[in-house]
């Protein structure tokens, strides 16, 4: 989210941006006062109204490491508040104590923050309101619209209906206030076991919408809290917590996905009949759903991406095939890359699936950008040139990116024998074959014309080393392909070959670990047919190989990112890559391969 990117993402308009631009032109927000860090009094008074501030949130649950889905919420939300002038809050909703940890909290913050996100002071907890949310639920009781449920979950399960068919009242529902609030203290107070009670709100059991029948909104659980620790027996639910967090908060665009719409009749009764109390003040938080990121051949449900690293198919959360957004990063993505595919795919009300292909290319454009070219041998096999002098070396000039002659050109150093891609040599060459075959001449890019003279092959009849006769005269000049129209060309360089392939020079290269990926599952929809997902993951999904580098690539830094010529874009991994003994992941492919289109 840099300033170069703000005016492109402005550009891309879309419903949400809509409705922030809608509320901004008619003042919706002017009469709110704002506060600073939010509270209870914080809704009423504060600092003088901001009417040119929207406030949006990122409201992760910490029990998990973000995904690319994930990605595109941050995006849109702290987007939003770049582009509008407001502020993006980000908020843990940490009501469920026995699934969260600090761990996830570390995490979705180092990924918020990489990809951009700046919340300033604005870092809040749902467990910072509990007391809050606690003396709002005596508010509701103390109105006769909450009550202590003593039913069992069986019990209640069969009196709540269905998707077609209205619930049915509970024999507590018109238990007294006085009763229900004693019962909600005593629950407070830790004497009663897991599950004796439940609070509910007294809505409309005969509701069309499940979620309005008489949800409950704080359930009884022994359990140490992350931040809170033993204070709480009882914790407060999700739909209740989420829609005053934001109150208090001053949220006033509240986005989340699509699931959530059914739930949008109970965010704003809650907040309406608090803003009735007195409890806050209107104008209330809004809430919009947009649709959420799918994406073929990965999973981002949670409870799948936590059985992929618990179980072992993957090795770590930031594993490079995952994606999850340490995954990503370590894969090579860069946040830019990310943010282009989120205009890209933009936000919409309809639920789709975007095609990984769209991510992959969000990912070359960018680093084709801003990745130097170098070269790497992964398949090696030798090539001898029979008559360039033993012992003489000398110095190839290659440009550090093709388009961009500012970026300058590197030294490669040439020498008699060399390593060249196994697949750059034929010896029986298929019809339109252009690199090298007996008989055949090829450019060594950026250096000179050989000829394939003869082949050595080992026992086992595979081609050992191939030899060649070098035409001193044919070197390529300074970087740049030679150009045969080009005013002084050589006549050497006027010479036509078809074939161009990269070399390293042997006694110069360097060795170095390169891990190369593939999609993690075999199909585009895991687990979407009868096949569990996990017995759709692609055993091929990754291989490592030590290849031949160009000498300056052992000093890579984590992080760095090249383009291998050829081979796709690397980046040196953030983990095991060490100054000296290197180690790259592929990120991506080159959608073409000069090999070939330079022909
Ligand atoms: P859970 O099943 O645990 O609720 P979740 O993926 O919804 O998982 P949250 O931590 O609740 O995780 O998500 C934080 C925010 O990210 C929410 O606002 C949610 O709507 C948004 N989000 C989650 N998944 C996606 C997705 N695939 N596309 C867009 N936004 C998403
Ligand atoms: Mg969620």
């Amino acid at each position: 989210m840099k300033a170069e990117n703000s005016s492109k993402a402005a550009a891309a308009t879309n419903f949400v941006r809509n409705i922030v631009e809608e509320d901004l032109r008619t003042g919706k927000y002017a009469s709110r006062r704002w506060g600073g860090r939010p509270g209870p009094a914080a809704a009423h008074a504060g600092a003088p109204a901001d009417p040119a501030r929207i406030r949006t949130r990122f409201p992760p649950e910490p029990n998990g490491y973000l995904h690319i889905g994930h990605a595109k919420s941050i995006l849109l939300n702290f987007g939003l508040a770049r582009d509008y002038g407001g502020l993006c809050h980000m908020r843990f909703d940490d009501t469920n104590p026995t699934k969260e940890e600090q761990e996830y909290v570390d995490s979705i913050l180092d990924a918020v923050r990489w990809l951009g996100g700046d919340w300033g002071e604005h870092l809040y907890y749902a467990s910072d309101y509990f007391e809050t949310l606690y003396r709002f639920a005596e508010m509701f009781i103390e109105h006769g619209l909450a009550y202590v449920e003593s039913l069992s979950a069986d019990e209640l399960r069969a009196l709540r209906g269905t998707l077609t068919e209205g619930g049915e009242n509970s024999p507590y529902r018109d238990r007294p206030p006085a009763e229900s609030l004693d019962l909600f203290r005593r629950m407070r107070a830790g004497e009663f076991p897991d599950g004796a009670h439940v609070l509910r709100l007294k809505i409309d059991m005969a509701s069309g919408n499940i979620n309005m029948r008489d949800p409950v909104i704080y359930r009884i659980r022994h359990a140490h809290h992350h931040r809170t620790g033993d204070a709480w027996c009882i914790y407060p639910m999700y739909d209740y917590t989420h829609c005053i967090s934001d109150a208090l908060e001053n949220i006033t665009h509240s986005i989340c996905t699509l699931e959530f719409e059914d739930h949008r009749p109970l965010y704003d009764w809650v907040l309406e009949r608090l803003a009735d109390f007195g409890a806050l003040a209107r104008p209330l938080p809004r809430q919009i759903e947009f649709a959420r990121l799918n994406l073929t051949y990965v999973v981002l449900s949670k409870r799948k991406l936590i059985q992929l690293v618990e179980d072992g198919h993957v090795e770590g959360w930031d594993d490079p095939r995952l994606p999850t957004i340490v995954g990503f990063r370590r894969r090579g993505y860069t946040p830019e890359s990310l943010q282009l595919f989120a205009e890209r795919i933009g936000v919409a009300k309809e639920n789709s699936t975007i095609d990984m292909s769209i991510l992959e290319d969000c990912l070359r454009e960018d680093l084709n950008e801003r990745a130097p070219r170098r070269i790497a041998v992964l398949d090696p096999v030798k090539l001898v040139i029979d008559n360039y002098p033993e012992g003489s070396e000398e110095q190839c000039q290659a440009p550090n990116h093709p388009q961009k002659p500012e970026w300058g050109q590197r030294a490669i150093p040439f020498s008699r024998e060399l390593w060249i891609e196994r697949e750059d040599f034929m010896e029986n060459p298929s019809k339109g074959y252009f690199r090298l075959s007996p008989g055949a001449e090829v450019r060594l890019r950026y250096a000179y014309i050989v000829k394939c003279e003869r082949v050595e092959k080992d026992a086992s009849g595979n081609v050992a080393v191939i030899h060649c006769s070098y035409d001193p005269a044919s070197k390529s000049s300074q970087g740049q392909l030679p150009d045969p129209g080009r005013a002084g060309a050589s006549g050497a360089e006027k010479k036509k070959v078809k074939g161009n392939i990269h070399w390293l020079s042997a006694q110069h290269a360097a060795a170095g670990k390169v891990r190369l990926y593939d999609r993690l599952f075999r199909v585009s929809n895991p687990g979407a047919g009868s096949v569990e997902f996990l017995a759709e993951i692609n055993p091929d999904s990754k291989s490592s190989i030590s290849a031949w580098l160009e000498p300056a690539l052992t000093e890579a830094k984590p992080e760095e990112r090249f383009q291998f010529e050829r081979h796709g874009y690397f980046v040196a991994d953030l983990k095991d890559s060490k100054a000296g003994a290197p180690v790259f992941n592929r990120a991506v492919t080159l959608r073409d391969s000069w090999g070939k289109a330079g022909s």
